[in-house]
């Protein structure tokens, strides 16, 4: 199984342990700063070298294979951000990360759309994949600016729109898009993606827990994949969205 969207950095060891133990071979991990930064771009640059230099060692050591993606999260948008894309340009062109995310917008302010526009380009020029976050709050809303930004940016293929439930998969199912599923407390039940699966078909899916310092289950994902199974879904479409889909999307 692949966990497309966590954030290694603000989990245990133990953790990466029982994720592994449940069948999880690779984890994405995504850069979000949930401190202050207070506009200082080196608070920002040495989060993300921690993330890209130190979580795949921590989580090797249990058997998970974790893939970077960095960028600038929406709620991390800050002015003075050249020394950042100097560096996202650096790791993409070693190859170091497999995508920039998350980025999108949160309060979508004026700062966050162009900090957002800006990693897009960046991903249509180098062809690199992006990993976009809707918010919580004002999610459709939200998701309709996203929406616009991208289409008149970016390659919809190069991207995956994630945290997608009921409310906005309408919005999405249409583009050619790839779509991630949050299976998340308070965020997203097994039940409704399960629905939105059964809804919409296996093939744009990829599924993910985004376990952070707030309310997550690292094992969501093995959750869903067996409740899957328990409830009759046959493997091909069950492999589609525990590894398939995001081995070729991200060409792990
Ligand atoms: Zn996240």
């Amino acid at each position: 199984m692949i966990d497309t969207h966590i954030h290694a950095d603000a989990r245990s060891s133990e953790d990466f342990d029982k994720m592994f133990i449940s069948g999880i071979d690779t984890a994405i991990s995504c850069s979000y700063y949930p401190y202050k930064l207070d506009n200082n771009p080196e608070i920002l640059l040495n989060h993300l070298k921690r993330i890209l230099n130190f979580e795949p060692r921590r989580a090797i050591e249990y058997g998970l294979d974790l893939k970077i993606a960095l960028g600038i999260h929406p709620t991390n948008s800050l002015k003075n951000n050249t020394i950042i894309f100097d560096s996202l340009k650096k790791w993409i062109e070693n190859k170091d990360i497999i995508a920039i995310g998350e980025i999108g917008l949160d309060e979508n302010t004026e700062l966050e759309r162009e900090v957002f526009k800006k990693q897009l380009e960046l991903a249509e020029e180098t062809k690199t994949k992006v990993i976009i976050h809707t918010p919580r709050k004002n999610k459709l809303e939200v998701l309709k600016d996203i929406k616009s930004i991208v289409l008149n940016t970016i390659d919809p293929k190069l991207v995956v729109i994630d945290h997608i439930n009921l409310n906005t998969i309408e919005e999405v199912i249409d583009e050619d898009f790839t779509i991630g599923l949050t299976v998340q407390p308070q965020k997203m039940e097994v039940e409704e993606a399960i629905e939105i699966l059964d809804n919409y078909g296996f093939d744009k899916f990829l599924l993910n827990s985004d376990i952070s310092n707030k309310p997550s289950n690292p094992l969501s994902v093995p959750k869903t994949v067996r409740t899957l199974k328990r409830l009759g879904y046959g493997p091909k479409e069950i492999d589609k969205v525990a590894f398939k889909n995001a081995k070729e999307f991200f060409g792990l």
